[in-house]
């Protein structure tokens, strides 16, 4: 059997991301969602064992002593890491990985995963994220400035990406990862055993 692919999706905090990636495990079950460790609080509406797992930072500097993870990062003052072992064995079931995490991580595990495929998800422009942030009337000025100030410096890790995803509509952006896992799928490494049949002696 095939491996599953590794599929990492990152984007401006604001840009819709988590929309996208739930739209797109709606309309493709079989997809697998790692759910990452935190050590930040809950929002209201998460749930610990669905949105992440949330642990203590002692829980979580020892999960990094044992090696535990393919990747973690501090994000606003927080640890954030994607556990290896769940991964692995969904991978080698044939089962398509989504991870959602940010641009230190990604690096991570494009160096560690070569095979793995990495996209980011941006909104039509700078202008639009703003409007967005503004629009959803949770953050004060001080957070929206921040919020933009980080999508300016992650901005510059886009072009280590294999795609860029464009957010215009949700729809469009889901249609394009399902392009990105389909074409995946097609890849040469992956179908020799297609050619089995052809070989000569
Ligand atoms: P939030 O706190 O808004 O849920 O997530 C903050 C950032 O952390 C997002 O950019 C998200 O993609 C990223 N993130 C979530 N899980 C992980 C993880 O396991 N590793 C890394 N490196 N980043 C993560």
């Amino acid at each position: 059997m095939n491996q599953g692919s590794l599929i990492v999706l990152s984007g401006f905090s604001g840009a819709g991301k988590s929309t996208v990636i739930n739209q797109v495990l709606a309309q493709r079950p079989e997809i697998y969602f790692s759910i990452s460790f935190t050590t930040r609080q809950p929002r209201e509406g998460e749930v610990n064992g669905v949105n992440y797992n949330f642990v203590t930072r002692e829980e979580f500097e020892e999960r990094i002593a044992r090696g535990e993870f393919l990747e973690y990062a501090q994000y606003n003052g927080n640890y954030y890491g994607t556990s290896m072992a769940v991964l692995r064995e969904k991978m080698a079931q044939g089962i398509d990985v989504i991870l959602d995490i940010e641009v230190q991580g990604a690096a991570l595990v494009r160096e560690k995963m070569p095979e793995s495929i990495s996209g980011f998800i941006v909104p039509p422009s700078f202008q639009d994220l703003e409007n967005r942030l503004r629009g959803r009337g949770t953050d004060d000025e001080e957070t929206i400035q921040k919020r933009l100030d980080i999508a300016r410096v992650e901005a510059k890790e886009v072009p280590k990406y294999d795609y860029i995803i464009l957010n215009d509509a949700v729809e469009n952006a889901v249609a394009q990862v399902f392009a990105i896992l389909d074409a995946a799928r097609c890849r040469t490494q992956g179908r020799m055993d297609l050619l089995e049949d052809f070989k000569g002696e």
